[in-house]
């Protein structure tokens, strides 16, 4: 083991070039855990294209990570699996943290097992809640039994390692300066095996899944939205705001929206900017997915609505009535 000990955590870089917002919410958690544990170093693993990190220095720099280790590489520009896990298990192989936490995005969920695997180590996946118990163990936790139970797993081997959803952890609420070094590797990649390759993204609704991650404007429908149609025109208005769509449990299981997009407790955390929630009655296995959203608008015909009380306005109509009215006002 290592005299000091270390959190690892992965900095996803999405397609569009910024550091996943996950990635503060683990450093956030980070921190915590780090301080529980008597004091840690935490440090990041970054992959990118050469002469690209100059981007994301800022975002190391304010949330409180001593170290990144950076891989760069012309192939870095996206996602690989072949390479990342296997310079991935590389590095922990040599730094051995003592725990490693990656966000639990389509990225995430592909690379993690891949390492806890080759690392014959634990991996709770989809965690809720992270902490540290009294024997300094991570205590990690996350729904089980579809939800009926929260189930806090330990990990018996090194490095201690889980994935957690976006959204579900705030991210610091101010910056945390700190000295952080930048270690660059330049890997030759000549004796790896790569046995996939990335041609092409095409847009299907379980992306919907990903934008619901970063979404800053969500527009979720429930059983109340009746119809496919209905579904179009929450669509319309996320559009409209730049948003995207959410359902419930209720709207998926008549079939109105994929699973991949409900949120609440067997579903996504989402902690948007803007949720207008729209023919939803307010259960609070809906309520745990969407609470903190910084301001929430409902739409229901039933003004004694559970949803009404979590909203921050309260419309009480027919949403087939109220967001054409929306629309124009919007379209203005
Ligand atoms: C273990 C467990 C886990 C669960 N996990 C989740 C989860 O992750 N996410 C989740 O969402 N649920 C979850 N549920 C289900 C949850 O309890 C509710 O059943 C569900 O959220 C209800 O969905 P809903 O609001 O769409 O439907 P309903 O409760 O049927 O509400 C529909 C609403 O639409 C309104 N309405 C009808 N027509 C219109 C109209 N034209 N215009 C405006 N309003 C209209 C009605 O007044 C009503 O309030 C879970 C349940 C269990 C037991």
């Amino acid at each position: 083991m290592s005299e000091t000990k270390e959190i690892l955590l992965y900095a996803e870089i999405t397609r569009s070039k910024y550091i996943h917002t996950v990635f503060f919410e683990l450093a956030q958690k980070a921190l915590e855990l780090a301080e529980k544990l008597g004091g840690c170093k935490i440090s990041a693993l970054l992959f990118t294209e050469p002469n690209q990190l100059e981007n994301f220095k800022d975002g190391f720099f304010k949330s409180g990570i001593d170290k990144v280790y950076v891989f760069e590489h012309e192939k870095f520009g996206t996602y690989n699996t072949d390479l990342y896990s296997k310079l991935a298990i590389e590095l922990v192989n040599e730094i051995k943290p003592e725990i490693m936490l990656i966000g639990a995005t389509n990225e995430g969920r592909d690379l993690a097992p891949r390492i806890s695997s080759a690392l014959h180590t634990g991996l709770t996946a989809d965690c809720t809640d992270l902490d540290i118990n009294e024997k300094g163990q991570l205590a990690a936790t996350r729904p089980t039994f579809g939800g009926k139970l929260m189930a806090t797993i330990l990990c018996k081997t090194l490095p201690q390692m889980a994935t957690v959803r976006p959204k579900v952890f705030k991210p610091l609420k101010e910056d945390i300066i700190r000295t952080t070094e930048f270690e660059i590797r330049t890997p030759s990649l000549t004796d790896f095996e790569q046995r996939t390759e990335l041609l092409d993204f095409a847009r299907t609704l379980e992306n919907e899944i990903n934008e619901l991650d970063s979404a800053e404007v969500i527009v979720a429908g429930g059983k109340g939205v009746g119809t496919t149609e209905g579904f179009a025109l929450l669509k319309d208005l996320a559009d409209a705001l730049n948003g995207t769509i959410g359902a419930t449990r209720g709207a998926v299981d008549i079939g109105l929206a994929p699973k991949s997009i409900q949120i609440g407790q067997t579903g996504k955390t989402v902690r948007p900017k803007l949720y207008i929630a729209c023919g939803i009655s307010g259960a609070i296995q809906h309520l745990v997915g969407m609470q903190d959203s910084e301001k929430i608008i409902a739409i229901n015909t039933d003004e004694n609505a559970p949803i009404f009380e979590v909203a921050d306005l309260g419309i009480v109509g027919d949403i087939f009535k109220i967001i054409p009215e929306l629309m124009k006002h919007f379209s203005k």
